[in-house]
């Protein structure tokens, strides 16, 4: 089962918990339920409980500080959803827009997903050299989409332990 998403209470997304610990804020009134699985209830010795996709928190946390999402590779591919730069087909490689033997960086805006086919043909060049336009822009991941696409932030750290705890279960 997937981690339920945790929200500020200002509705901002925080980060990601086990469904144990989800279900645990919402009975220590710590959070409330905002989205559950239609038809999946959490059921245990006295609770009766909508599986929580979204909990949302009842204080605000203060989170001050967050850093942006690193870069990697996988992180290229999850933030392009597998999808070509190029043509739009299924991506299994990152091509970098400004190649690396012309000094272009490891980096977010740096690189695209690509098919194999794309990233071969388009080689040592840019896309401008190469004449092969890109469909779309890389942008920087923020942290809140960073975390929607599952990418590690190193947010979690600046949140509370008891938000953040997992359970002895
Ligand atoms: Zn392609």
């Amino acid at each position: 089962m997937r981690d339920t998403l945790v929200l500020n209470a200002s509705f901002e997304p925080l980060s990601t918990v086990t469904l144990n610990r989800a279900v645990v804020l919402v009975l220590q009134d710590k959070a409330v339920v905002e989205q559950s699985h239609p038809a999946l209830r959490v059921r245990a010795a006295a609770v009766d409980l909508p599986v929580p996709r979204v909990i949302r928190l009842c204080r605000y946390v203060r989170v001050p500080f967050r850093r942006q999402a690193p870069w990697s590779r996988r992180g290229v591919l999850v933030r392009d959803q597998h999808r070509c730069a190029y043509c739009g087909r299924r991506a299994t490689t990152v091509d970098h827009v400004v190649p690396k033997s012309h000094g272009g960086a490891d980096s977010w805006l740096n690189t695209v997903a690509s098919c194999a086919e794309d990233n071969h043909r388009k080689a040592d060049r840019t896309p401008e050299q190469a004449g092969m336009p890109l469909l779309h822009e890389p942008f920087v991941p923020s942290p809140a989409d960073a975390m929607l696409l599952g990418l590690r932030s190193g947010e979690r750290a600046a949140l509370p332990d008891w938000l953040a705890a997992q359970p002895a279960a």
